[in-house]
């Protein structure tokens, strides 16, 4: 699904990733952590392609093609997905604009016809009832006055209406009370299957209680430096990552 070789990334002249590898198999759940300002969001952006970061070295292979080259709308076209940490705010485009257009988007480059609005109405609605987001929460601007917990289902709609391949969640968990994390991880629980795959970027452990990933990877120095399976993660809850710094030293 996706082979990142030898990835190099920089901003504003100071370089973030450092020769990253990492392989995602279909179906599998990657969680990243890492300490603060590591370049896990980096990782999510550069792969999404947001333009502010230069990648300097290195593959991103994703189905095989590439990604690194295309601009942002066509690895969504792809099937990649990246929840923001922090969603923008569209005024004035509607939610059910914003999703339908989306969502056309990724159809027509399958080769579908766009949804008739009567169609998609009633699938976002039926989406929207799932993840406990109302019919009227639709008609409002893309993100505007939305409580973290509402960017958060909101994003988890997106991803149940643009069946993507692969989705990034960076840092989902944070700024969610417990009963909007248990949405969520429901959420993307029903979503797993074995033709799509997950990178979770968390900062704790929490999460992972309800995503439990197939692997975790520690990010740190601009690369992966530790992997292991469900259980690293608590490790590194009980003990900080100081000890992963000794281990490479
Ligand atoms: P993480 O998500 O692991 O906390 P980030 O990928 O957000 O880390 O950041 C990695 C590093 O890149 C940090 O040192 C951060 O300060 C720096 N950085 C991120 N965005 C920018 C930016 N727009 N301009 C300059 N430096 C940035
Ligand atoms: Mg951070
Ligand atoms: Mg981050």
């Amino acid at each position: 699904m996706l082979s990142i070789k030898n990835l190099h990334a920089k901003i504003e002249e100071k370089n973030i990733l450092k020769g990253l590898d990492l392989t995602i198999n279909p179906g599998e759940v990657h969680a990243i952590m890492g300490p603060n300002g590591a370049g896990k969001s980096t990782l999510g952006n550069v792969l999404a392609g947001r333009e502010d970061y230069e990648v300097t070295d290195g593959k991103a292979l994703f189905h095989g093609e590439d990604i690194l080259e295309l601009d942002p709308e066509e690895r969504a076209r792809k099937g990649l997905f990246l929840a923001f940490q922090y969603p923008v705010e569209i005024p004035g485009v509607s939610n059910m604009e914003f999703l339908k257009a989306s969502v056309d988007a990724v159809r027509e480059s399958k080769g579908l016809e766009p949804y008739s609005s009567v169609d998609f109405i009633k699938l976002a609605r039926e989406k929207s009832k799932a993840v406990d987001l109302s019919a009227d929460f639709l008609k409002r601007g893309v993100n505007e006055g939305f409580s973290g917990g509402e960017k958060k289902r909101n994003e988890l709609l997106q991803m149940m209406l643009l069946e993507p391949s692969l989705c990034i969640l960076d840092e989902t968990d944070s700024g969610l009370d417990i009963d909007a994390l248990q949405v969520v991880a429901k959420g993307v629980n029903e979503l797993r299957s074995k033709d799509r795959s997950f990178i979770v970027v968390t900062h704790y452990q929490r999460l992972l209680d309800y995503i439990v990933p197939d692997f975790v990877h520690v990010l740190a120095g601009g690369k992966i430096v530790k992997s292991g399976g469900s259980e690293l993660a608590k490790e590194l809850e009980a003990q900080g990552y100081g000890w992963i710094d000794q281990e490479n030293a």
